[in-house]
């Protein structure tokens, strides 16, 4: 079965706290993760850095995006 990216075809999304995980990178995104078919699957990783305050970064990576591509973004981007 095909990867869901269609927003409108995933029912609730969840947000998941990843800063226990080994890599302080983690300190700066979260995890979003849905259910289907009664399993939990990981959905897209997203910058929680503020810009502004109360205003979010939000860019969206897929959860294949490797360790130093998200260091590779935060350095050059924040
Ligand atoms: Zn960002």
């Amino acid at each position: 079965m095909s990867r869901l990216t269609d927003e409108t075809s995933v029912s609730t999304v969840f947000q998941v706290d990843l800063s226990n995980r080994s890599s302080w990178v983690w300190k700066f995104f979260h995890l979003e993760i849905y259910k289907e078919d009664d399993e939990w699957c990981e959905r897209d990783v997203i910058c929680k850095i503020e810009t502004l305050i109360e205003v979010k970064c939000e860019q969206t990576y897929q959860t294949e995006s490797s360790i130093g591509n998200l260091i590779g973004y935060l350095l050059v981007e924040h």
